[in-house]
């Protein structure tokens, strides 16, 4: 079942990208595998999903554990953090995410320099943007996303990659389209300013009820669960 859904959202993907002529391969698919077991994960894994996103630590530290001994029949994992993230549990984050997609704070940007600084790893992440007011407690609002990059741009173990938003649910998914494209235009207006080192790129937005809008207004990185998991 899960390989199923697999290839129908790749043919989503696929024709929404032609009629937006955008490249496919320019779109990467994480797996949100937050209250799923380990036996559904390793099917995703089997069907060729390479990128975990989870919403707790403490499950994902389960998860990174018991998924370890396949990692090594398969290609890698990427592990993202998608959840808000507790100061306590920055010492774990930082030892298992390649991405950290929720940094909402700059409290919590100079946290995850110092976790990362004690075990000599440069952090990659996105600043999570609150780009609406009903849909999430946590993320930076979009007209202080600026003022806070130019603060994390000076820690040296942590690396802005780019932007990541959470659209409010609806059961019409061009309702998120404004939200999607608000976190478009601040990334070209980041990059329009050389504010980092290199070009931000990527733009963490949609999921499985408006992934298709998300990649129309500029999506590189599409947070999937249901879509994936369920029929
Ligand atoms: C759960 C979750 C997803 C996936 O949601 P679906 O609607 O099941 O695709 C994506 N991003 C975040 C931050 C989530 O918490």
């Amino acid at each position: 079942m899960i390989s199923d859904n697999l290839l129908k959202i790749r043919e989503r993907v696929a024709l929404v990208c032609a009629k937006a002529k955008r490249d496919q391969d320019a779109i990467s698919l994480v797996a949100v595998t937050k209250n799923r077991s380990p036996e559904e994960i390793r099917e995703a894994l089997a069907a060729g999903i390479t990128d975990i996103g989870e919403n707790r630590v403490q499950e994902a530290l389960l998860k990174y554990n018991s998924l370890s001994p396949i990692t090594q029949h398969l290609s890698p994992i990427s592990w993202h953090m998608v959840g808000h993230l507790q100061t306590n549990k920055v010492k774990d984050a930082v030892r298992i995410f390649d991405l950290i997609q929720s940094l909402d704070s700059l409290h919590m940007a100079s946290q995850i320099d110092k976790g990362a600084a004690k075990i000599s790893k440069i952090q990659d992440v996105l600043i999570e943007v609150k780009t609406s007011e009903e849909a999430t407690k946590f993320g930076v609002k979009p007209a202080e996303v600026i003022e806070v990059l130019k603060e994390i741009i000076k820690l040296t173990n942590i690396r802005v990659q780019g932007l990541m938003t959470i659209a409010p649910l609806t059961d019409n998914p061009e309702k998120a389209r404004p939200y999607f494209k608000r976190l478009r235009e601040l990334l070209c207006e980041i990059n329009a300013q050389r504010i980092t080192h290199a070009a931000l790129r990527i733009l963490s937005m949609g999921m499985t009820d408006d992934f298709e809008v998300a990649i129309e207004e500029g999506s590189t990185m599409v947070r999937l669960g249901r879509a994936i998991f369920e029929a």
